[in-house]
């Protein structure tokens, strides 16, 4: 069982629930730490990454992040990953080659391991969530305790690149969507650190992301999808995906086209993206943007540079929204990588636990209280 306290004050005094990183010093893990440093619920107070980073203290490692490291977590030892110590609840930001095994082992051992590695997300018994378009796909987790045994838990969020898209189609499930297109501009941080070699990304394009187009369509049927007593069943509707890595700093635009079910006028798209909300907003969790869709009417917007950091990283940016001769519809969506498409979308996953109540400890505190804190 997951060893440490829960819940722990911090510096002025409020009650927070204990967390711990797993690949806690690669790029997203760095964006968890920034994103937890001021996070008003959660505390980390327990990290884990390699064999390599094992022994030191996390200041002691490259912190590449503009945002200074709070000294309080510069201080924290880094641990392996060894299951059963750390908190109940335990984020992932561990690379895919290794988070399969070791997240299962975690969640086998009492912890509720939220991730964002591959590794699971297409699992039947496991939640591929985004807050906003899916929340009642935590029903899944019952089946999942039954299914794998685990004491814990485990959800996922989806691929970077995944979630605009999802996103994007979840607004305008009120007219059926039937077939899309995206072609992905992704940005250089997606590839994790060092990432992409300087002489292949400068002032170039590159054709092929490895696996990056399977996982965007068959993730956003899944996350669309409806859920049955087996699982989830699929959303039914064909996504043709091209992935190309361009050299942007943080930010994956994605031009779409789509075909709808049921007819639209472009007011009626601007509306439904403009309106699109979900339980976060309802809840007020705290890393939930008041609008999770930002239109762009500018014909020159969205673009990385200027809007990606907007709204904590946390929103969808979708401009350009058009006909198209050959589909119906078309429109170009940006989001952030690291915040939307990573670190903040297992923050905002892990509030929903939250909120629900859905971690075993909390049935034991006055989540209100420790949330209001
Ligand atoms: P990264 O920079 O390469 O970091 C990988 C992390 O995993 C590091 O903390 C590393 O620890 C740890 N690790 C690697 N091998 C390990 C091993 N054998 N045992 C224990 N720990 C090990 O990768 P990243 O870009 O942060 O991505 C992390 C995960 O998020 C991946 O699964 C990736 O697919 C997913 N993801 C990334 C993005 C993105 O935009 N970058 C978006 C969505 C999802 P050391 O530093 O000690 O080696």
């Amino acid at each position: 069982m997951p060893v440490s306290p829960t819940h722990q004050p911090d510096a002025g005094g409020r009650r927070k629930i204990e967390v711990g990183l797993l690949g806690a010093t690669g790029a997203v893990g760095q964006h968890f730490v920034r994103l937890l440093s001021a996070h008003p619920w959660f505390r980390l107070t327990w990290l884990a990454a390699s064999e390599r980073s094992a022994g030191k203290s996390y200041g002691e490692l490259p912190w590449r992040s503009a945002t200074p490291l709070p000294g309080d977590i510069a201080a924290l030892p880094v641990h392996t990953l060894r299951a059963g110590s750390g908190p109940e609840l335990i984020f992932s930001a561990l690379d895919s080659a290794v988070a399969g095994e070791c997240e299962a082992e975690f969640a086998a051992h009492g912890h509720c391991v939220v991730s964002n590695a591959r590794s699971h997300r297409m699992d039947p018994c496991v939640p591929l969530l985004i807050p906003e378009v899916n929340p009642d796909h935590l029903g899944l987790l019952p089946r999942q305790r039954e299914v794998k045994g685990w004491r814990g838990a485990l959800v996922t969020n989806p691929n970077c690149a995944s979630v605009g898209l999802a996103m994007a189609l979840a607004a305008l499930r009120p007219f059926s969507p039937r077939r899309a297109t995206v072609t992905t501009l992704q940005a250089l941080s997606g590839a994790g650190y060092p990432g992409v070699a300087s002489l292949d990304a400068t002032a170039n394009v590159i054709p092929y992301i490895n696996g990056e187009e399977e996982k965007i369509e068959t993730e956003t049927q899944k996350i669309l999808g409806t859920l049955e007593a087996g699982g989830v069943r699929p959303y039914p509707m064909a996504i043709s995906a091209q992935t190309t890595r361009v050299p942007v700093l943080d930010g994956h635009t994605e031009v779409v086209s789509v075909e709808l079910g049921e007819p639209a006028s472009r007011e009626e798209l601007l509306a439904a993206f403009a309106k699109f909300s979900g339980e976060p907003q309802a809840l007020g969790l705290p890393s939930a943007p008041a609008h999770p869709i930002v239109v762009h009417e500018r014909p020159d917007r969205p673009q990385p540079r200027v809007d990606v950091e907007s709204h904590g990283g946390m929103a969808l940016h979708v401009g350009r929204v058009r006909p198209c001769p050959v589909l119906g519809w078309k429109f170009i969506v940006l989001s952030h990588n690291m915040v939307r498409g990573a670190a903040g979308a297992a923050l905002l996953n892990a509030e929903l636990l939250v909120a629900r109540r859905l971690l075993d400890s909390l049935s034991r505190v006055d989540v209100a209280a420790t949330a209001r804190g």
